[in-house]
């Protein structure tokens, strides 16, 4: 069955979500992808890809996704958070990464992790 992929990236790190998915482009095209509102439409406009769209994520997206996650239909987060600015959805960014936990789906919230990750997918 094809993995499905979430993507979310905060403002500053929207640039560096792009480039990551750029660079796995052809990877990334196998499977599902899901993203927070804004994160999606970058990808989709700029990388071309099939992305399916949630609330950006101050308004809720990050917690549709964590909905997801915890019916078991996320395979991996790329959760690419802004380390050095406040958020006004804190609780829910806490949320996210506390139901991957819950869960034991891998997520990755910087670009050196998300790499990891997805060449540990070529070889299943
Ligand atoms: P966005 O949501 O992709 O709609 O910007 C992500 C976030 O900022 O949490």
């Amino acid at each position: 069955m094809k993995k499905t992929v979430a993507l979310i990236a905060h403002d500053r790190k929207k640039e560096e979500m792009l480039q990551f998915v750029l660079t796995h482009k052809e990877q990334l095209s196998q499977y599902n992808l899901i993203a927070t509102a804004t994160t999606g439409r970058i990808i989709k406009e700029n990388a071309g890809l099939p992305v399916t769209t949630y609330l950006s994520g101050p308004l809720g997206g990050d917690q549709q996704i964590g909905s997801r996650i915890a019916c078991q239909e996320v395979d991996i987060v790329v959760f690419l958070r802004d380390p050095l600015t406040a958020q006004p959805h804190e609780p829910d960014i806490t949320a996210l990464l506390r139901i991957c936990d819950v869960h034991n789906i891998p997520v990755a919230t910087n670009t050196a992790t998300a790499n990891l990750v997805l060449q540990s997918l070529l070889c299943d």
